[in-house]
């Protein structure tokens, strides 16, 4: 029997394989969520560049819940544990995946359509406290998680599927503008897959050698191989 290529399978199932293949259910976004979507979308913070580093965050926490999830019970993924970058300078996308524990509908809903993240609450409450005229300022100070993929992007993307046996494929999508969509999809990769349609404004993070030096000043001690591209960074 030949030797399966991992690397070459990984590529493959990088690739844009997903297809929806259910229904699309429409969710609107709590009003909390609208609020810091529009807070974010129109911020003039400069250092936008840190959504990266959220992405690699989120996909090395999904990572780690699948190494906890795998020490105590068999749950074979059959893909190493990695996270993968990759741009379309035409298409001016960026991409991020990783072969984490993914998401159940539910966990999907849950945790991207509301205001989950503890540095999301502090940024709201925060904001409460001192009106508009340090946002830029907070934005920085708590970081915003998730939602900072919409300081460089309208259209967000998310495949995902739960590491459990039997999970079903998921693709969620948002133009940020108050509601997001729901679908079941196949050919979906056990793990998270996020798609960003970059706006005009940062088309930049679609280039190799801008994102390239922004994994390396970020996430150098992330504990998963990181490629860029194909290639490890
Ligand atoms: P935080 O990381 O502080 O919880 P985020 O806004 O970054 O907040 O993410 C919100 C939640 O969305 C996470 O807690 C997690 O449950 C879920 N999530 C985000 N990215 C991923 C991913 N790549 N894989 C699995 N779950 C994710
Ligand atoms: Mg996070």
């Amino acid at each position: 029997e030949a030797p399966v290529d991992v690397a070459m399978e990984v590529e493959a199932k990088s690739q844009d394989t997903e297809v929806v293949t259910g229904p699309e259910e429409s969710h609107e976004f709590k009003t909390e969520t609208k609020r810091m979507l529009q807070i974010v979308a129109n911020s003039m913070y400069s250092e936008k560049e840190i959504f990266v580093r959220e992405l690699i965050s989120n996909a090395a926490d999904a990572l780690e819940k699948l190494r906890h999830l795998q020490s105590s019970e068999n749950i074979e993924t059959g893909t190493p544990l990695q996270v993968r970058i990759t741009l379309d300078h035409e298409k001016k996308t960026f991409t991020i995946q990783d072969s984490g524990v993914g998401m159940t509908l539910d966990e999907l809903n849950q945790n991207l359509g509301t205001i989950a993240s503890s540095g999301s609450k502090k940024f709201l409450e925060k904001l409460e406290n001192e009106g508009s005229g340090s946002r830029e300022n907070i934005i920085g100070q708590f970081g915003v998680g998730f939602y900072s993929t919409f300081m460089v992007g309208d259209t967000i993307k998310v495949y995902t599927k739960s590491a459990l046996p039997g999970s079903k494929g998921y693709c969620w999508s948002t133009d940020g503008q108050g509601s997001y969509t729901v679908a079941e999809a196949d050919n979906v990769a056990v793990g998270t897959k996020i798609v960003i349609e970059l706006r005009e404004d940062s088309k930049s993070f679609a280039s190799q050698i801008e994102v390239d030096s922004i994994i390396k000043k970020y996430s150098n001690f992330v504990g998963f191989p990181i490629f860029l591209n194909g290639t490890e960074v």
